[in-house]
């Protein structure tokens, strides 16, 4: 029987980790003091973005008040920039808790993606074009700073 409680630990390479320890680069959309934003570099549709919190938190059981609150607020800045950029009323904001749930980075985030449900193209499948995902954070960026 699957043990409900079983978590994966925090690891402290995974790749997130290393984005906030400036060891590896990403595409910045937004940065606060509690959270950092960045593009998807494997979009499940243009201008999927991620929201993850400075904090060492698996999933969501881990993540601490103040921080899933911050996460929130910046998910709604980087939301309504989509929104302006993409010309679209349509976000899906969607997390993943636990391998079963196809969860693959285990420092927890919220996807932000402008696209619809019945749309919305495969998990962590295609790398998207580096100029096009630079272009995106840029704009998204730019709206957000406005
Ligand atoms: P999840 O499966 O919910 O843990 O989502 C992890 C997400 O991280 C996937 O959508 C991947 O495309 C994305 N991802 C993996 N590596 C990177 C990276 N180096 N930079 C940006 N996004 C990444």
């Amino acid at each position: 029987m699957t043990d409900v409680n079983q978590q994966t630990a925090y690891d402290n390479n995974n790749i997130f980790a290393k984005m906030l320890d400036g060891d590896i680069p990403y595409y910045k959309v937004y940065e606060d003091d509690k959270t950092l934003a960045f593009m998807d570099i494997m979009p499940q549709a243009e201008g999927h973005v991620l929201v993850i919190p400075k904090q060492k938190a698996v999933d969501l059981t881990d993540l601490e008040p103040e921080y899933a609150a911050a996460v929130l607020m910046t998910s709604k800045k980087v939301m309504q920039a989509q929104r302006q950029v993409f010309e679209r009323e349509g976000v899906i904001q969607m997390q993943l808790n636990g391998s079963q749930a196809g969860q693959t980075v285990f420092h927890y985030h919220v996807h932000l993606i402008p696209s619809s449900i019945h749309e919305l193209g495969r998990h962590a499948v295609t790398q998207a074009d580096n100029n096009d995902l630079a272009d995106i954070a840029q704009k998204l960026a730019a709206v957000i700073d406005a």
